[in-house]
């Protein structure tokens, strides 16, 4: 599915000037827009993620997930949908590393240290990602050892999403749209904009999953990499401003009926030619670490053979389970 993802970028024309019955129609369809906007890495992004993963895997755990590739694919974007009605969820797509101070990913303490450290309302305020990932991985790890394959499905799907989130260098940071920098709209145009329309020419070919001996290492070292490169996201970017006027800088299009104005192609191209393929390594890294946890989990279950288990039937309600969340999507987007 194509979905166009810069935020905070849309004009919609006499908006409030519409008629009774056009304006609720129109309020739906522009709220959908909006949570389609507001997502990590994009939707596109996220199932390219989960759907390479799967082809990491040895035998027999990639007969496995390739038997369920769609289901795994499909439910990569579920997290997002759910961050804006299911309670305690939006925290786990992110971490403000400024408010932890970036000695954090020096002393990367347990959650149990951590929560000694700082009050846990302000923790999920400010985002707690690897922390919930880390946690996830032993949550597979026990429904695999159940073997329940519907479990282990929904989980996987779900851990593929977060690293992903993982290796989107704005989830680190306080200023995750570049509002505190005059660069409003970076998010959507570093994690949707550029892979979509770029991503045809990447190789994500990342090598085999390998096994985990220090979890927590390896998923904080993941985040570490990330917050490496935020100064150079914003950096960049905001050099090549000066180089583009305004109207090079954006152009309009035309979208079931509304008007959006998103970043140019010609500026889209220039900053990611500038990132020096910053956007391709992050999504190969994400790929190759969600296979790596899939993995790892499976082999500390004892390395069940998940072929004997009986087909995961999900009923229409869970494959749809995010029919009615689009209603509750707020306007404002978040990181
Ligand atoms: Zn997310």
């Amino acid at each position: 599915m194509f979905v166009i993802s810069l935020k905070q970028t849309i004009i919609v024309e006499n908006f409030t000037a519409m008629k009774k019955p056009y304006f609720w129609v129109t309020k739906a369809i522009f709220i959908t827009i909006i949570l389609l906007l507001c997502t990590s890495w994009g939707f596109f992004a996220h199932k390219e993620i989960n759907k390479m993963a799967v082809f990491t895997l040895p035998q027999p755990l990639m007969g496995f997930y390739k038997k369920y590739i769609d289901f795994i694919t499909q439910q990569a974007v579920n997290p997002d949908k759910r961050r804006y009605a299911v309670a305690g969820e939006a925290p786990k797509h992110y971490m403000d590393i400024e408010f932890y101070s970036d000695s954090i990913l020096l002393k990367r303490p347990t959650w149990q240290e951590a929560t000694n450290l700082y009050p846990e309302d302000s923790m999920q305020a400010h985002g707690i990602l690897p922390w919930n990932l880390i946690r996830l991985t032993y949550t597979l790890t026990d429904a695999f050892k159940r073997e329940d394959a519907k479990a282990v499905l929904k989980i996987s799907a779900d851990m593929g999403h977060y690293v992903g989130d993982l290796h989107v260098p704005l989830h680190t940071t306080k200023n995750y749209n570049g509002q505190l920098t005059g660069q409003h709209g970076i998010h959507g145009l570093w994690e949707s904009r550029l892979p979509e329309l770029f991503s045809g020419s990447y190789n994500y070919y990342s090598g085999s999953a390998e096994y985990i001996t220090d979890v927590r290492k390896y998923i904080w070292d993941g985040l570490t990499e990330s917050r490496e490169c935020v100064d150079s996201v914003l950096f960049i970017e905001k050099e090549l401003q000066g180089k583009f006027t305004e109207d090079k800088i954006f152009s309009y299009e035309d979208r079931n009926g509304q008007t959006l104005r998103i970043y140019s192609y010609a500026f889209s191209e220039a900053y990611h030619k500038s990132l020096n393929n910053m956007v391709e390594k992050r999504m190969k890294a994400a790929i190759k670490m969600t296979g790596d946890l899939w993995y790892t989990a499976w082999v500390n279950a004892g390395k069940p053979t998940m072929t004997e288990t009986g087909q995961p039937v999900f009923s229409e309600e869970e494959l749809t389970e995010t029919e009615q969340l689009k209603h509750t999507a707020p306007i404002d987007c978040s990181h």
